[in-house]
């Protein structure tokens, strides 16, 4: 398809990669941002072989790497950090959230992605034929094709699909933080403790820094005071003793510093568009992030779009053909993370059994899609 309007909701990992691959495939493209500024904390994430090599496809993960920490191995600790087991892993590379942002972003604009921040959408008239947005600034534009890219809790989503498909908790939530990186973690590792039921995860996101990450079973949402949030996150770790977990514990030395999130999930039924209206990355499958595979899953949706575009006839066709090519491979993996996360939560844990589904679903993601 020729040169199409298309208008970005959201501009996280999935509207910005989009944001890319359709500006750089010739497409005249608006993203707009509800947050004001670009988000200057958070933590890391890893890009699994599957997501690097997207990355490769459209000439972006040479700056991942460079921002980044590639590695190829995982470990595995008591929580005393004794190690316990060092096995190959297949090609990661872990990053800073806000690197990759700045990544994604850079791209999108030097293709001629025009983004704005600070607006969202007020108003969409979706037609067959076209699709009129209103953003609540009251500007009011006329464009082919509008890409819902505005997360799991995607208003966009409930404005055009319905309130079926909104987020619900998965039973855990998480603790995060960023920290200077131990000589220790240089590769995915896992810190357990002897009764095998709390684990804490950490991995490099550049040679100075690591992500660390503890999850943590309730029947429902908790609220905890923002104020104290480093205390009540020490309190938790204590048991950890393992040095490298203690040294990065001890940078945290403000509130601010921990980043706390239940996790809710969703997973759109296909079709995920209505007429012009379609969904990416976490508004249309949002999984819980033990596969670490989400943002992934969003950077191929970006690609898979664009391709799907060029090469169709129509408008429904390339929308139609985006859905059948991305819903089964993203279910897998939402059914995968999801399956891990239950797991976890259960009163005895297998390890083993775990460790064979993360292979398995590993394996799946190197698959061609
Ligand atoms: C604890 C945790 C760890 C994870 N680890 C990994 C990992 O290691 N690897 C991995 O691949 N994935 C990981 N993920 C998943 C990954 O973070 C998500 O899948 C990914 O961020 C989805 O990208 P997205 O662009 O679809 O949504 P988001 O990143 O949520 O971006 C949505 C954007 O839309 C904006 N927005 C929201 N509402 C509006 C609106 N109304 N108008 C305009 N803009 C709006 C938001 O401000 C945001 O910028 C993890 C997730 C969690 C929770």
């Amino acid at each position: 398809m020729k040169r199409q309007r298309i208008l970005v909701v959201g501009a996280g990992i999935g509207g910005a990669t989009a944001a890319y691959t359709l500006s750089r495939a010739g497409h005249d493209v608006d993203c707009i941002e509800i947050k004001p500024q670009p988000v200057m904390a958070g933590t890391g994430i890893c890009l699994l072989h599957n997501t690097l090599s997207a990355l490769r496809a459209i000439g972006l993960e040479a700056p991942c790497l460079e921002y980044g920490f590639p590695f190829q191995v995982f470990r595995q600790f008591t929580s005393a950090g004794e190690p316990v087991m060092n096995s190959p892993a297949p090609p990661a590379c872990g990053i800073r959230r806000v690197d990759l942002a700045r990544v994604l972003e850079t791209a999108a604009a030097d293709a001629g992605a025009k983004l704005r921040r600070g607006t969202s959408v007020a108003q969409l008239d979706n037609t067959p034929e076209r699709v009129v947005a209103t953003l609540n600034d009251g500007t009011k534009k006329e464009y082919d094709l509008v890409i819902a890219a505005d997360g799991a809790y995607s208003k966009t989503r409930a404005a055009v699909f319905g309130r079926e498909c909104e987020a619900r908790f998965a039973g855990q939530s998480v603790w995060r933080f960023n920290a200077r990186r131990p000589a220790e973690i240089d590769g995915f590792c896992l810190y357990r403790t002897p009764d095998g039921k709390r684990v804490v995860g950490s991995f490099p996101t550049s040679p100075n820094d690591c992500y660390i990450f503890y999850l943590e079973n309730s029947s429902e949402h908790m609220h905890l005071p923002a104020d104290s949030m480093d205390a009540l996150l020490r309190e938790r770790l204590s048991e950890f003793r393992a040095p490298a977990i203690q040294e990065a514990l001890a940078g945290v030395e403000r509130p601010e510093q921990v980043v706390f999130r239940p996790l809710d999930i969703t997973l759109v039924p296909r079709p995920w568009h209505r007429h012009r209206v379609a969904l990416l990355g976490d508004a249309a499958h949002a999984p819980t992030p033990q596969m670490t595979s989400g943002g992934g899953m969003a950077i191929e949706d970006a690609v898979v779009m664009a391709q799907c575009l060029e090469g169709a006839e129509s408008m429904a066709e390339a929308l139609e053909g985006y859905c059948e090519r991305r819903f089964d491979r993203c279910k897998t993996i939402y059914d995968a993370s999801l399956q891990l996360c239950l797991w976890e939560q259960e009163a005895v844990p297998n390890p083993p059994r775990s460790a064979e589904l993360l292979l398995k679903t590993y394996q799946f993601l190197g698959q061609p899609y």
